[in-house]
């Protein structure tokens, strides 16, 4: 059995006793935007309930990766304030541009001059990501963007001023 077909079972379980088809999107008027990491659950980090805002995720909750759904989310849902989160251990501090392309290469027969993100810096790639956000021509000038680093240890959030 696939993962997907475990999935659908688990689904079925879910439906079964679900109550919240009427919820207001995003009740808190908040984007998030954070790493895929399966170790992350920031509904559960942060106290989040369904309906409640965006969760943006993409490899390294890189900004760049996320302008085009924050345009959405802001413009057309609503939302009035961004919070960054970028995590200890992640795997974007693990590779070059350079490195995965030869990969590509190497196991797809593909070049690509594709933009990766990867980061050696933690706290770098928050305060770069709260500022490319903040600069952004597409994005809300008033609505506030905090940048924040959860480490994967404790479960803790700080913020990186
Ligand atoms: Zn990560």
């Amino acid at each position: 059995m696939s993962v997907a077909d475990e999935f659908a079972q688990a689904n079925e379980r879910y439906a079964a006793t679900f109550t919240k088809g009427d919820l207001p999107s995003p009740a808190r008027h908040v984007a998030v935007i954070t790493c895929m990491d399966a170790r992350l659950d920031p509904a559960r980090f942060l106290g989040l309930e369904e309906g409640d805002a965006h969760v943006i995720r993409n490899a390294g909750g890189r900004a760049a990766d996320a302008i085009r759904s924050l345009v959405i989310s802001q413009q057309l849902l609503g939302t009035r304030e961004v919070v960054v989160i970028h995590h200890t251990g992640c795997g974007m501090l693990s590779f070059t541009d350079e490195q995965l392309r030869q990969k590509l290469h190497d196991d797809l027969g593909v070049q690509s001059d594709l933009e990766f993100l990867p980061f050696s810096n933690l706290e770098q790639s928050v305060r770069d990501d709260v500022a490319t956000l903040r600069d952004s021509p597409l994005l809300l000038k008033d609505a506030p963007v905090r940048g924040f680093i959860y480490d994967v240890k404790t479960g803790r959030l700080h913020e990186v001023q």
